[in-house]
């Protein structure tokens, strides 16, 4: 169940947000009366209240910004109880102050703002202050404080809400109640994220479903660094939604010292599946799991997938998600890559998507040729690969039948960037770009503009997102919805009407 705090300064507006939050799902309403310039009237938003609330104060000390005195503060936790608000939280050195009274229940609390708290001891202590729930907040400093803090939920004999603060704590805010905890927290107004990591109402409802997260839900996510800006969380949670399965899917912030205890540790959280980003496409593949063809010759992976024994299989959609977008734009089968055979391809890049584009290729009969900035890299590529290598100050005089861009050059900021001129582009190619941000990025522009063939990195995008999501699932997702949500992502305009959509089917 998700709580939605209410954090205003005016006591109009609290009780205005309060009715509001009501009649856009909100079934806990956690009060954060910190934040009232004036003394909270407390019968009145009692009276006012259509489901239950928690009173809140909370001291600077505690992330709060409470700046009475704590006489003061006391006094109003007491009259909260006084006057039969459902929940009161009391933090551990007061909560022996503010005795138990009427049915009020009492949430004794423990937030630690720099570091996550040692979980057992806190909790100990915690449980014996007369909770009936205890609530514990750490800044967490990596992915895998999740996991602890998922595990004392799990063995909690008291219902706890344990939350990781900060952007690697999200998978702890959206899956406490899977493993146990009465509720968990978001802001209901964008505008109040009043503690680190905290996400919107909006975000925890529409697109994690909070509301609907239940012991019973299966989780994946993608693993990276950075991961904030990731689309994949969209993509994958739409889809669970509109073929309503209870599968939630989550962005873990995974450094790569981390990621070795991060991978012992997923069946802490239950994880059943993830999609891997830079920069551990290649780290995975030297963990001795494994793996599918493509992801043995090119050495870099982009899916894990966890059976149902706890195994791991690695998995590279990346390969076959290109081949398939090219083979679209040829007017081709996008599943019969006999289309290749023959053809002249120029990769440039030799990164973690150029590697498994040109072994795809190659192994499809196309003739392919490498060339990067680095010709180490490139060099190295063409001879895994057993093809060719072409120069870098070179590439422009090489007239392939499709050039495909695998490197960062015309990546949003740098979009004035194009790895080759229109000079070197004839009406008669295909240039694919693998970049996505922006959709129209120079280089495909500059060969639109010469009459030539496109392939946009949306297309990419898409298929091999709706590759992971079969090798999740075993299931299509819904057809084109991946690439209109990346479409209507990263395009403003398209992205207000969608957001203007959801907001009337809100009201409905
Ligand atoms: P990567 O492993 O870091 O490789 C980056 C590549 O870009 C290398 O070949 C690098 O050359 C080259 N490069 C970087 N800056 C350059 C510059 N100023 N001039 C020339 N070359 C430069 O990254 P990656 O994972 O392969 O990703 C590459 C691109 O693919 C990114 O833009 C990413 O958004 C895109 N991508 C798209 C999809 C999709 O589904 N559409 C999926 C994954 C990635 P050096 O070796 O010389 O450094």
């Amino acid at each position: 169940m998700l709580c939605a705090i209410i954090a205003r300064q005016r006591h109009e507006t609290l009780l205005e947000e309060m009715d509001e939050a009501v009649a856009r799902g909100a079934k806990l309403l956690e009060l954060r009366l910190d934040f009232l310039r004036h003394e909270p009237r407390l019968g009145e938003i009692l009276k006012r209240k259509k489901v239950p609330v928690i009173a809140t104060l909370r001291r600077k000390e505690d992330g709060g910004i409470w700046n009475g005195t704590e006489e003061k503060r006391q006094q109003l936790l007491r009259a909260a109880v006084a006057l039969g608000f459902d929940y009161v939280d009391l933090e551990a050195d007061v909560a022996a102050e503010i005795p138990r009274f009427g049915p009020t229940k009492r949430i004794v609390s423990h937030h630690e703002m720099t570091e996550m708290p040692h979980l057992g001891e806190c909790w100990q202590s915690l449980s014996q202050l007369d909770p009936d729930v205890i609530k514990i907040a750490g800044l967490a400093g990596k992915a895998t404080d999740n996991f602890k803090m998922l595990r004392m939920i799990a063995k909690a004999e008291v219902p706890t809400v344990g939350i990781c603060m900060g952007e690697f704590g999200i998978a702890s805010r959206v899956l406490g109640p899977k493993f146990g905890a009465p509720f968990t927290y978001c802001a209901f107004n964008p505008e109040r994220i009043v503690a680190p990591g905290l996400m919107t109402f909006d975000q925890m409802n529409e697109l994690y479903r909070g509301n609907e997260v239940n012991a019973k839900t299966e989780v994946f996510g993608v693993m990276g660094d950075p991961i904030a800006h990731s689309m994949s969380p969209l993509v994958h949670n739409t889809a669970f939604r509109e073929l309503r399965m209870n599968r939630v899917y989550l962005p873990f912030r995974v450094t790569e010292h981390v990621l070795p205890k991060f991978l012992d540790k997923l069946s802490h959280a239950e994880v059943r599946g993830l999609s891997v980003t830079i920069p551990h496409k290649e780290a995975i593949v030297s963990r001795g799991m494994a793996g599918d063809e493509l992801v043995a010759m090119a050495g870099a992976a982009n899916t894990i997938h966890v059976d149902d024994h706890g195994a791991y299989r690695l998995y590279n959609t990346d390969g076959p998600a290109a081949m398939a977008s090219l083979l679209r734009a040829m007017g081709e089968d996008p599943s019969d890559s006999k289309a290749f055979a023959g053809r002249d391809v120029l990769i440039l890049g030799a990164g973690g998507v150029a590697r498994p584009i040109a072994f795809s290729l190659h192994q499809a009969g196309a003739i392919v040729s490498v060339a990067n900035r680095s010709a180490d890299r490139a060099q190295s590529l063409a001879h895994a690969v057993g093809c060719k290598f072409i120069d870098w100050g070179m590439r422009e005089s090489h007239l392939a039948e499709i050039v495909i861009n695998c490197t960062k050059l015309g990546m949003h900021p740098d979009v004035d960037e194009t790895p080759i001129q229109q000079s070197a582009m004839r009406e008669k190619m295909i240039f694919f770009d693998t970049v996505y941000n922006p959709i129209m990025t120079k280089f495909l522009l500059l060969a639109k503009d010469r009459g030539a063939k496109i392939v946009t990195g949306v297309e990419m995008f898409a298929a091999q997102a709706e590759a992971q999501f079969r090798i999740f699932t075993g299931v299509d997702p819904p057809a084109g919805l991946m690439k209109q949500l990346v479409e209507e992502e990263l395009s403003p305009a398209r992205k207000m009407l969608r957001e203007a959509r959801l907001a009337k089917k809100d009201q409905v």
